[in-house]
């Protein structure tokens, strides 16, 4: 049997790209090497951990709720209980993908695919290996947690995101190395629930991918919430101790200490899977195992295309796999689709407050040669923000002088993660500072510091 569209990894690339390619007619077939579908996204990433995240917002409120008149006596957090709901959330998502490959007739083929060549794809299933031909292979296998040499993780107390999902009590005390977004997530959350939380980052600042002064609120906030915060600092000889973990950390200022916790969380980026998918079999370029692609997602050798977290150049994001998958189905069947554009990209980081960010920084822009303007905004002027008792953050414009063109939009904030949306919007449709200040925002709402932002490009804010 030949298949027009053999799907290796049902992860959002994978998954959505198979729907697609259902929703055109193609026959498509999906393979998966775990038992469920879903990938990182659903299973071990995205999704468990805004559940978890969730929860530590509810169990804030709960906690602090006599500040807004309402007293809750002794609340008692039930982590059990958490977890479970969080599993719950994961496996009915699960299904949904089961679903959605059962409605757009999606073959589900249960195994760790190889490529043989073009158009061959192997499969070992539980059953046996079997040889599968089609005329088109997106990978989209995406990708792991990178370890620190020599490290192995386990169960309990050298932990990946994976593992981290799973404790069934929260620990005492914690301590993160790698300050991205997964790490400053789990610290977040943690921090929350009443652990003693420690970050490390190698880089100058925690969240190196956002604009400075949004790396710099959230160390300030992260301090005033009594998170550790080590910036420019390694660590090594990580050892297991009797009750924890302990580890070596050059700090900033050359200073060495032995610090220690109940776990350790290593946070340092993810690696591609592509090792065994049988690269080598095919004419496809790669490097630490990142295939590299055209804009239409297409690899060097005809036919195969490559998604998600395992593309190089593009940030490692579920909608960008999921965007990415759509532009390579419509590749594939010769529909009309439009490239991605990096710059239109959006982040999203659910610390508290969270954070929401497209486009070029401040930095990057002036660097990129742009006469920058910068409208900034603060949550403490916007009503709705005191309404929730949200107030610290702000929304920050980095906008073109000379045409008024949106580079960038950064915000930390109470949202901030929903409101990014309305800028990538903004940005993907090509409005002006002028056009977004003229742009009315419902009172009272958060977006409001949006426009806001806006109109203090021009020094035009009106509430503060
Ligand atoms: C803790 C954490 C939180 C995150 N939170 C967010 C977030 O809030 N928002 C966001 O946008 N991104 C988030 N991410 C990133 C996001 O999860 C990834 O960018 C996304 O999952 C990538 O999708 P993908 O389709 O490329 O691959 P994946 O989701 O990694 O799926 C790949 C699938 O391929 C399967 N596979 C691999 N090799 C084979 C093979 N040879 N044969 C068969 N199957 C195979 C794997 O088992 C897996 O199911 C988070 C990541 C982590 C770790």
């Amino acid at each position: 049997m030949t298949y027009d569209l053999i799907v290796i990894g049902s992860g959002p690339g994978g998954y959505s790209a198979a729907v697609r390619a259902g929703q055109y007619g193609l026959k498509t077939a999906i393979i998966e090497k775990d038992s469920r579908l879903g990938g990182t996204c659903l299973l071990v990433g995205c999704i468990p951990t805004k559940a978890l995240l969730h929860a530590a917002d509810m169990w804030d409120f709960a906690t602090h709720s006599a500040e807004q008149g309402i007293t809750i006596d002794k609340p008692v957090l039930n982590y059990p209980k958490v977890i479970e709901r969080k599993n719950g959330i994961v496996s009915k998502h699960s299904k949904g993908v089961e679903f959605l490959m059962k409605k757009n007739k999606v073959e589900w083929i249960k195994g760790f695919g190889t490529i043989k060549g073009p158009g061959k794809v192997e499969v070992q299933t539980d059953k046996g290996t079997q040889l599968l031909e089609t005329k088109n292979i997106l990978i989209a296998t995406g990708s792991e947690a990178r370890m620190l040499p020599g490290l192995t993780p386990d169960a309990d107390r050298i932990l990946t995101n994976i593992e981290i999902l799973n404790l069934q009590a929260v620990p005492k005390s914690l301590m993160i190395i790698g300050a991205g977004a997964v790490g400053v997530e789990f610290a977040s959350m943690f921090n929350r629930f009443g652990t003693d939380v420690s970050i490390f980052e190698a880089l100058p600042r925690i969240v190196p991918v956002e604009d400075e002064e949004v790396s710099k609120e959230l160390e300030r906030l992260f301090k005033k919430d009594k998170i550790r915060v080590e910036t420019g600092a390694k660590c090594d000889q990580v050892q297991k101790t009797a009750t924890g973990v302990k580890m070596k950390v050059t700090l900033a200022n050359g200073k060495v200490e032995d610090v220690e916790a109940e776990k350790l969380l290593v946070a340092v980026g993810r690696a591609p899977m592509t090792a065994k998918i049988g690269l080598e079999n095919t004419k496809i370029r790669s490097e630490r195992g990142f295939i590299f692609v055209d804009e239409y997602q297409q690899t060097d050798e005809p036919g195969i295309y490559a998604i998600g977290d395992v593309v190089a150049g593009t940030p490692q994001l579920a909608h960008v796999a999921t965007r990415q998958g759509m532009i390579a189905v419509a590749k594939m069947t010769g529909k009309p689709t439009t490239p991605i554009k990096r710059n239109r990209i959006p982040g999203a980081t659910y610390t508290d407050p969270g954070i929401g960010s497209v486009g070029l920084t401040e930095a990057q822009a002036k660097a990129a040669g742009y006469k920058v303007k910068v409208g900034k905004f603060p949550f403490l002027a916007n009503s709705k923000a005191t309404i929730l008792g949200s107030h610290d953050g702000f929304v920050k414009i980095v906008a073109d002088e000379k045409y008024g063109e949106i580079l960038g939009v950064h915000i930390i904030g109470p949202e901030a993660f929903e409101l990014i949306s309305e800028a990538v919007t903004a940005m993907e449709s090509e409005a002006t500072v002028e056009s977004m200040m003229a742009t009315i925002h419902a009172h009272p709402t958060i977006y409001e510091a949006v426009g806001e932002a806006f109109q203090n490009v021009y020094g035009l804010a009106i509430n503060i």
